[in-house]
């Protein structure tokens, strides 16, 4: 026990003003003291939403309608509340938003089915797929072949994307306190189990810090983005990225519940149960190396590897010249995105290396450069996927 509330201790000091009151007369209050600082995390109130109230210590299913399909082929999309016995603030988990991102899908529902009423403190928002459409059809955009994280907030008069949007962000996202939105890499690429914060904002930062041994990328996020319109709502909001697209990778999905139950309970939403021996993040700024050559690509690093300045990164091999050209490491760092062996055009953003770094270094870089460097496009693709087909 002694142990335990050691532990607890060295997370709230971590966390700091992100902690919310757990309510000191509750007996399910967890161990952890909860500090109140101006700047926690809002506090639930009457969660009433979709059209349907759902009182503390109840669990519900919910349905999401857009409203933007022909009314006999709506997709109804699930959405799981559940509201602890205890106070707390409202962490809203999505997924899918891109329709073919499945690791994110199966850590939702991990978290959602792990929760207990009776001891949660605030309530836990989950949407396991957003974008129930591309989910149906394996892709990541919607039927209009626009991709919905370049649409919120949205407008109801727009596009039938950017209503679509408006609709998730006013019945769902508006009631969250905080936001984890969880992604995997895009076409073709793997990410490493990785937070994406945009680092100058505080709650952000804070929250960040609270994933436990998992690696922080410092990222404005792309405009439109459901990160970057939650937190300029007033919702602190982070992406969670890990693994590829169109897969369901049990390591990467490990790690993914792993780090949101941390959340959780650094928050003082849950007690715990899962830990890292060595809780600290590892902060990161980071650059894309791009091949210069067209012609099949091959690594020779892996995922999460760490390189040396100059170290051989992969070969692309002309099929039709057999000609060679080989990838270096411009700089020394960690592999934190790559492309998976495939055929590549010249320009493709190949390698994506992370320099450690810490977070009171990174906010300092202009707004501007820093989102080019750690540009996100569809949350992992660089800048030349922009054109992808969004209309
Ligand atoms: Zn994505």
């Amino acid at each position: 026990m002694k142990r335990h509330l050691r532990r607890a201790g060295a997370l709230a000091v971590i966390l700091g003003g992100l902690l919310v009151s757990a309510g000191s007369g509750a007996a399910d209050a967890p161990a952890q003291p909860a500090v109140e600082g101006s700047e926690a995390l809002k506090p639930k109130g009457r969660l009433r939403l979709l059209g349907s109230e759902v009182p503390p210590g109840t669990r519900k299913r919910l349905t999401w309608t857009s409203g933007t399909a022909i009314e006999g082929f709506v997709a109804p999309v699930p959405v799981f509340v559940v509201n602890g016995k205890g106070p707390g603030p409202v962490l809203c988990l999505t997924a899918a938003v891109h329709g073919d991102e499945l690791n994110g899908i199966e850590v939702a529902r991990r978290v959602l089915d792990d929760l207990d009423v009776d001891e949660l403190n605030g309530a836990v928002i989950g949407v396991p797929i957003v974008n129930i459409q591309g989910f149906y059809r394996g892709t990541r955009y919607l039927p209009d072949r626009r991709d919905l994280n370049r649409y919120f907030p949205g407008n109801p008069r727009g596009s039938a994307a950017t209503r679509m949007a408006h609709s998730f962000f006013t019945d769902v996202v508006r009631h969250c306190s905080a936001l984890i939105d969880l992604h995997t890499g895009s076409l073709n690429r793997t990410n490493l189990p990785q937070v994406r914060a945009d680092l100058r904002l505080p709650q952000v930062s804070r929250m960040s810090k609270a994933f436990g041994a998992t690696v922080v990328l410092h990222s404005v996020g792309d405009r439109g983005s459901l990160r970057r319109a939650a937190t300029e709502a007033g919702i602190p909001s982070v992406t969670f990225e890990m693994g590829e697209p169109m897969r369901v990778q049990s390591e990467q999905v490990e790690h993914g519940a792993k780090a949101v139950q941390t959340l959780l309970y650094s928050l003082g939403m849950t007690r715990q149960r899962r830990y890292w021996g060595d809780p600290e993040p590892v902060y990161y700024a980071s650059k894309w190396v791009r091949v210069d050559h067209g012609g099949i690509l091959f690594s020779d690093v892996a995922l999460g590897e760490r390189v040396s300045e100059g170290e051989l990164l992969g070969v692309v091999t002309d099929p039709i010249s057999n000609q060679q050209h080989r990838i270096y490491a411009p700089t020394s760092g960690r592999v934190l995105g790559m492309a998976l062996n495939q055929v590549v055009l010249p320009g493709f953003a190949a390698y994506r290396i992370g320099t450690a770094t810490t977070p009171s270094r990174m906010p300092k870089q202009p707004a501007d450069e820093a989102a080019e460097d750690s540009r996100e496009d569809d949350e992992a693709a660089p800048p030349e996927e922009a054109d992808a087909p969004i209309g």
